[in-house]
């Protein structure tokens, strides 16, 4: 993946503390989500029941996942869509690569996709010969920097809108009036990339959902341009996770329910595009050949392990936007395609631990992401999981787990616990009423911002002993 950075994660976190733009854009923007996102989950009068029934249509389906695959790709070919299995990355851009080349494809339109991304599409294309528009506004203005996304479904939450009207004037040559607000910069980007759609041999796009008894698919989005990259060129080349499935139409409409009030506020996204099959004699508009490349990657090693419940997910940001961490240092930080907290579990699930050990200390553990999110993951629980697989791994510092094991060996020693709590409460007595105000060593990180505060002169054990005899 591209997104990796050389630096470790402590550097990039504070060079984002660092950047003043960057904070700017945060403040503006995930607040004005998670406002949202209460407020549209508010609207349901069962949204609570809603999100329980949602969680368990996905727990089914990957439960059942091999069943609902077959299924899917059956009834998907039934249709007339072409259907490919793609172990990892490699070949899923081979496989890409290849269907534009049989098609003579010289220009490409590409709707919002995760996988592309995760597989580094656009480069594989591009070295292929071909050229690549980016059509989902965000991905756009990205692909003119030259930049990545830094979140799942609001790909230049880090940029200011000022920002952007910089990149239009010096990469597009847009005039002063054409960037003198949101509404002029998308129309001016709406012209652009008109001419883009109309010109293009091959539409690639993601998948949000596919159902399994119809072979459909299933793309949300507001721009239109994911229609548009979808039905205007001759070809249509979808991607999607061996995740993405979801049995029947019925559970499509309850993942829906709750997908785009978790993400974006809305009730519905502007347009639910469900694609079944390619054009069909007599059809006004549509692609000739529809394909589907179902793209592994990594996800199938979280099966039946403690971390299969990611692929629970419905990639709607709503854990990125509530997490203390995420809110202060955006999602580049975290150097992966999938930011955030769904990414610091997602990441090193999918492509190992090393090099992204890191990412799952990168959380303080509260339990925001798991409360926001419309299927209930339990992303503190894998985080613990994956820091227990971090150690085990030694790709945690040597002094943390020779800290655990010594804590281990005095916790499960009664009397040695009492004794050595005793001495740490007489130390922790020296340093005043306040605490310490700097530790030693590696510990040194935990009092940079905060004092290290002074035990209580009684343990929890003594003063319930006291009670009782009182
Ligand atoms: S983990 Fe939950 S909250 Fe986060 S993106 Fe996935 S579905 Fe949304």
């Amino acid at each position: 993946m591209s997104h990796v950075s050389p630096l470790p994660f402590y550097t990039r976190a504070r060079q984002a503390l660092a950047d003043p733009q960057l904070q700017t854009a945060l403040d503006r923007a995930t607040p004005r989500m998670v406002t949202a996102r209460r407020q549209a989950i508010a609207t349901i009068p069962d949204g609570e029941a809603a999100r329980d029934h949602a969680r368990l249509v996905r727990a089914h389906t990957i439960a059942h996942l091999d069943r609902y695959l077959t299924q899917f790709v059956d009834a998907a070919r039934a249709n007339g869509t072409h259907v490919h299995f793609a172990t990892d990355a490699a070949e899923a851009t081979r496989l890409v690569v290849d269907i534009a080349r049989r098609h003579e494809a010289r220009r490409v339109v590409k709707g919002k996709s995760m996988v592309s991304e995760e597989i580094e599409l656009n480069a594989a294309l591009e070295a292929a010969g071909m050229r690549v528009v980016e059509t989902d506004l965000g991905e756009y203005v990205i692909q003119l920097d030259h930049d990545v996304p830094s979140h799942i479904i609001a790909p230049i939450i880090h940029k200011t809108k000022e920002q952007v009207a910089a990149t239009f004037r010096r990469e597009l040559g847009a005039s002063e009036a054409e960037v003198a607000d949101i509404p002029q910069m998308t129309a001016f980007a709406r012209r652009m990339l008109r001419a883009e759609f109309l010109a293009a041999d091959l539409g690639i796009s993601g998948v949000n959902f596919a159902v399994a008894d119809s072979g459909s698919l299933c793309l949300v989005e507001n721009e239109g341009n994911g229609r548009l990259s979808t039905t205007v060129p001759r070809v249509h080349v979808a991607l999607m996770g061996i995740e993405r499935i979801v049995p029947t139409a019925a559970d499509l409409a309850v993942s829906l329910r709750v997908l785009a009030r978790s993400g974006t506020g809305q009730a519905l996204t502007v347009y639910t595009n469900v694609i079944t099959g390619p054009r069909r004699e007599g059809d006004p508009d549509g692609p000739s050949e529809l394909h589907v490349v179902i793209v592994d990657n990594g996800r199938s090693q979280m099966l039946r392990t403690e971390l299969e419940e990611i692929l629970y997910c419905i990639r709607c940001g709503a854990c990125l936007n509530v997490c203390p961490v995420y809110q202060e240092i955006g999602g580049h930080a975290y150097g992966s395609v999938y930011p955030g907290p769904v990414g610091a579990v997602y990441t090193p699930g999918a492509f190992g631990l090393e090099p992204w050990a890191d990412l799952p200390q990168a959380s303080s553990l509260c339990g925001a992401c798991k409360d926001a999110c419309p299927v209930r993951i339990d992303i503190p629980r894998m985080l613990l999981a994956l820091r227990a697989r971090a150690e085990e791994g030694g790709h945690t510092p040597r002094w943390v787990g020779d800290g655990l094991r010594l804590f281990r060996f005095m916790a499960t020693r009664p009397r040695l616990f009492r004794i050595a709590s005793s001495i740490a409460r007489r130390v922790s007595g020296w340093a005043g009423p306040r605490g310490f105000d700097r530790l030693p060593g590696p510990l040194a990180g935990w009092t940079r911002h905060r004092h290290f505060p002074p035990m209580a002169a009684e343990t929890f054990t003594e003063r319930r002993r006291r009670r009782t005899r009182t």
